[in-house]
């Protein structure tokens, strides 16, 4: 493996801004990487080498040139395939939008493109970003670098496993109910929700709207502050981002010490349906913060377990919203148009052959939820669980300065294990809903290997709204911590790295 592909995006970036390497050269590096194994690993919807090669030639003389670029300028970027890029097909892997090119870019691209940073393809994941394996996708799964037959978490499984395989240092990632989180801790990478709002929800193709967040998926805690900083911050386009700087997250990243900071266990989130190894995992991690000089109390969260069943109201009722817009009309798929066919004929037929079954699942869900007669019943009681959940944190605020629990409740599962029985796939999530029904930030660090299976394992770090900082810190110091206690960062006892793929 060129060693360029295996280097942080940090040092990428200080070694592009130096000269010592041109972007053209990394750029290439992890293209051919692509080339190499994404025929096992399926991170990629799209590759744009010539794309990406030409900002890479095009970053190179502009460095030349004394002009002076940030960070990440020069750094290869993956984009989950949720988030518009301009003249790049965008499908959020279903077959409704297969083909569509966008006319404009998401306003995170378009940071990520002022940056200097180089997309290098659009990444796969769950049909419309539901799912937990990325095996709604209509153009197949994607694997876990980890082994092969498991799944990479979803629905960001692309973005994730392009980082386990050093296919892109950093990569895009959505997080409605965990999407970044959880493919982040099954496949030993860092991904981090921030405070819902801090990031621009303009050009990402909409799921629920009022839990949709973009963020950062890396392979280090500094990594991804640098990309988060570059993708955070008020954007006009989308009214419900929050016009106030963010938080220091680069400092914290670069803060790795927890000596002093109280840290909140959730006791809910533990026992049954929990794999022992975990849980072992979780509280040697624990252990270590403790160790760290971190003060480790207990909290209890009673209305974190309503935190899913609630979800899976909520995220239905807005799911058939938004997708309402796929009327065979405007863009994407239309079927039967052939004169003969009335426009609910065609309209029907194009949403029966652009959806998959999950999303179909889904919109009758909620649309049942929000149906005259069940409103009160279904949504209504759901938005009063998000409230009890708010305040769970609330009040979890006045005792801690975090709340840490397991990422998922096991490690990855084998493909196909889960596909017929959604509701074993819906409880991948229950660890990461809360934040989400909260608008909490809150991350997914790689915390170890499970002995019995040898698949990465997460700690999940939650904090207030807008503290952001503290999520970095926390994951700061665990990967500080647990490299110095492993030699190396988690990646490299990947199989292939050690020789054994
Ligand atoms: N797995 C959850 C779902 O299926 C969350 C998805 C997400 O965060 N995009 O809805």
């Amino acid at each position: 493996m060129n060693e360029l592909v295996t280097l942080t995006a940090a040092e990428l970036g200080a070694r592009i801004a130096s000269r010592e390497v041109s972007s053209e050269e990394v750029t290439q590096a992890h293209l051919d990487r692509i080339d190499e194994v994404d025929g096992d690993v399926r991170a990629f919807l799209l590759v744009d080498h010539d794309g990406a090669r030409e900002t890479a030639r095009r970053i190179d003389s502009r460095i030349a040139d004394g002009e002076k670029l940030g960070p990440l300028a020069g750094v290869p970027l993956a984009v989950k395939d949720l988030f518009c890029t301009k003249g790049l097909a965008t499908t959020a892997s279903s077959r409704m939008l297969e083909g569509w090119i966008p006319p404009y870019d998401s306003t995170i691209v378009t940071r990520c493109k002022d940056a200097g940073m180089v997309i290098l393809g659009k990444t796969n994941l769950d049909e419309f970003a539901m799912g937990s394996s990325t095996e709604t996708s209509a153009f197949g799964p994607t694997h876990n670098p980890w082994d092969l037959d498991r799944v990479p978490g979803g629905s960001g499984g692309g973005s994730a496993a392009s980082l386990a395989a050093f296919q892109s240092p950093l990569a895009l990632g959505t997080d409605t109910g965990g999407s970044i989180r959880q493919p982040g801790a099954v496949t030993g990478t860092v991904g981090i929700k921030p405070t819902y709002g801090s990031t621009s929800r303009y050009g990402v193709i909409a799921m629920a709207s009022s839990l949709d967040t973009p963020g950062p998926c890396a392979r280090t805690v500094l990594d991804a502050a640098l990309l988060h900083q570059v993708i955070a911050g008020h954007d006009s386009m989308d009214q419900t981002t929050i016009d106030q700087p963010a938080p220091a997250i680069v400092e914290a990243a670069n803060q790795p010490d927890v000596a002093g900071m109280r840290i909140g266990v959730v006791t809910e989130f533990a026992g049954e349906g929990y794999d022992p190894q975990v849980e072992a995992r979780f509280d040697e991690a624990v252990e270590i913060l403790t160790s760290a000089g971190a003060e480790i109390v207990e909290v209890s969260c009673p209305n974190f377990d309503l935190a899913l069943p609630a979800y899976y109201l909520i995220q239905p009722a807005e799911v058939s919203s938004n997708l309402a817009r796929y009327d065979a009309m405007r863009y994407g798929l239309r079927v039967d148009d052939d004169g003969e066919h009335s426009a609910e004929q065609v309209m029907r037929a194009t949403r029966g052959a652009g959806f998959g079954a999950e999303a179909k699942r889904r919109i009758i869900l909620g649309t049942y939820a929000l149906s005259a007669g069940y409103y009160d019943a279904y949504y209504g009681s759901a938005q009063k669980v998000r409230t009890l959940i708010q305040r769970d944190f609330e009040k979890a605020w006045k005792t801690c300065d975090v709340l840490v629990s397991p990422a998922t409740p096991t490690t990855a599962f084998r493909l196909g294990e889960r596909t017929a029985d959604p509701m074993a796939m819906y409880r991948s999530d229950l660890c990461t809903i809360p934040a989400n029904m909260a608008g909490s930030p809150a991350g997914s660090f790689p915390i170890g290997l499970s002995e019995t299976d040898g698949m990465p394992v997460g700690m999940q770090v939650m904090a207030p709204i807008m503290a952001d900082d503290r999520v970095y810190r926390v994951g700061a110091a665990l990967e500080r911590l647990l490299n110095e206690k492993w030699g190396a960062p988690l990646l490299a006892k990947a199989p292939e790295l050690r020789g054994e793929a």
